[in-house]
């Protein structure tokens, strides 16, 4: 029988072997999420509400436990697993105060007596999720599908298949109905065969996934040829502007949380830092100072790290400096030295491609035009982040392709606002009143 086998990142040691699902256990997920779907749609709004509150405790009292199996599988410092925990905890309590409002049918002045819309539950979603943050990118989804009336079935990275079982654990614990939330085990040589069965059985109604361009346009191709809905937040490239009069001490410092958070794993991380010349140096300086009290923790997978190793040395060889680090940490597990590149230009790997690790890149620009070329000089799209006095940002801002926007901020998710990307970084929302109608019926309903 195939099975599922988890490393510690910090070692590389084996954590754990599962089973993964057979034919029948397939078929036995796939039966028990649309049955609960069809129990579920029925369920009224406050009383599935109810059990995302009831999701949140239990992840709040849970927190050490589950914030110890995130560290042990992908490797993130226990601080920031705590974090993501305690994200997902409150992401439930937000979902659970305001679906009411987003939820609410709309009412529409037109020619008939009354006309409105409503947001009805599709029925089985099926979700694609990564290993970076294995328990937000799935409670991200799942709250807001388990909220519009919808069941969950979760095909998540092997990477992280302790997380997985122990979310589909936890909803069960909450007191949802059977089979609401159930997580697939699929070993590697099955996961195309899977997701094509998964996706074109009819008692699946749309798809959510969360990872490499490569994965969603693979996954989006056969929920095409199936007509069904499909949500992709892939991979970016966010670039960091940094214009002539930004506080460059207030950007440095918060420059590189923005790309050293998680190991530099995450799609909102800033990859590409765009510096006026004028205020370039001193950035430098102060950014190399931050760099040097960063924690350093191992990527998640052996071939990530050799990945994000090779675009560093393919940089560097195509005329980049290497200012810091560059080298994988002898010993042990997967880490790679926090690094630093600058002189890097478009046409160079680590400006063209995603680095998805703890390398940042540095540019420089001339003027405001020269930094909007830069940012823009990507096929991504999801989150840009300027720096400077706060209505030049905005306007610089304002020239740049992204689906979020940060003004003296870093970019980061929050339930109460809209999440994706546009362009090779996806497309659709998660979050918020946009992110929960991803998942239904826009229902119109006229009454002469
Ligand atoms: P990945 O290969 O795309 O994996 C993500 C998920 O997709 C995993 O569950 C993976 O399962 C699955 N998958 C891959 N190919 C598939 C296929 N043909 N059919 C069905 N499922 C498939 O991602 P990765 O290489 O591990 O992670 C790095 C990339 O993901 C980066 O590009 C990064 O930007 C992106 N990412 C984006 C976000 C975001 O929020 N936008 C978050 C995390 C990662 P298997 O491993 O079993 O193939």
């Amino acid at each position: 029988m195939s099975s599922v086998v988890t490393r510690d990142p910090a070692t590389g040691e084996v954590l754990a072997t599962y089973a993964a699902h057979d034919d029948a256990g397939v078929e036995q997920a796939l039966a028990d999420t649309h049955a609960a779907s069809l129990l579920w749609r029925e369920t009224p709004l406050d009383q599935r509400l109810q059990l995302l509150r009831g999701v949140g405790k239990l992840l709040t009292e849970r927190r050490e436990e589950y914030a110890a199996l995130i560290t042990g599988e992908m490797g993130k410092p226990l601080a920031e697993a705590l974090a993501e925990v305690d994200k997902c905890a409150w992401s439930c309590e937000v979902v659970a105060d305001l679906a009411p409002g987003w939820l609410a049918d709309h009412e529409v002045a037109s020619a008939a007596s009354r006309s409105w819309l409503s947001y009805e539950p599709l029925g089985v979603v099926f979700a694609v999720m990564p290993w970076n943050f294995p328990f937000w990118q799935v409670l991200r989804f799942a709250s807001a599908a388990l909220a519009a009336g919808n069941a969950a079935l979760l095909k998540h990275s092997p990477d992280v298949t302790g997380c997985a079982l122990a979310i589909e654990h936890l909803v069960a614990d909450a007191g949802a109905p059977a089979g609401l939330f159930r997580s697939l085990v699929v070993a590697a040589e099955d996961v195309p065969a899977v997701s094509k069965r998964v996706v074109e059985d009819p008692r699946v109604a749309a798809v959510t996934l969360t990872g490499s361009e490569r994965a969603g346009s693979s996954v989006a191709a056969l929920a095409g040829a199936a007509i069904k809905k499909t949500v992709l937040e892939l991979g970016g490239s966010d670039p960091f502007v940094v214009l002539a009069d930004a506080d460059v001490e207030a950007a440095a410092a918060t420059a590189v949380r923005a790309r050293f958070t998680n190991t530099g794993q995450s799609c909102v991380c800033a990859k590409r830092f765009v510096v006026h010349e004028d205020v370039a140096d001193a950035f430098l300086e102060r950014f190399v100072d931050h760099m040097s009290l960063l924690e350093v923790a191992p990527m998640a997978r052996e071939d990530l790290r050799d990945g994000i190793l090779r675009q560093v040395a393919e940089t560097v060889a195509q005329g980049a400096r290497l200012v810091v680090g560059g080298r994988a940490i002898d010993g042990p597990g997967w880490y790679v030295e926090p690094t630093l590149l600058v002189d890097v230009e478009p046409g160079m790997t680590a400006f063209d491609e995603e680095t998805f690790g703890p390398v940042a890149t540095i540019t420089r620009a001339r003027d405001d035009d020269h930094a909007v070329e830069l940012a823009n000089a990507t096929t991504f799209g999801l989150g840009a982040s300027v720096w400077g006095s706060p209505e030049h940002a905005l306007a610089v801002g304002r020239r740049i392709r992204s689906g979020a926007l940060f003004v003296n901020a870093m970019v980061a998710s929050d339930p109460r606002l809209p999440f994706g990307g546009i362009g090779r970084s996806g497309y659709g929302r998660e979050l918020s009143a946009e992110g929960v109608r991803e998942f239904t019926n826009v229902r119109t309903v006229v009454v002469a």
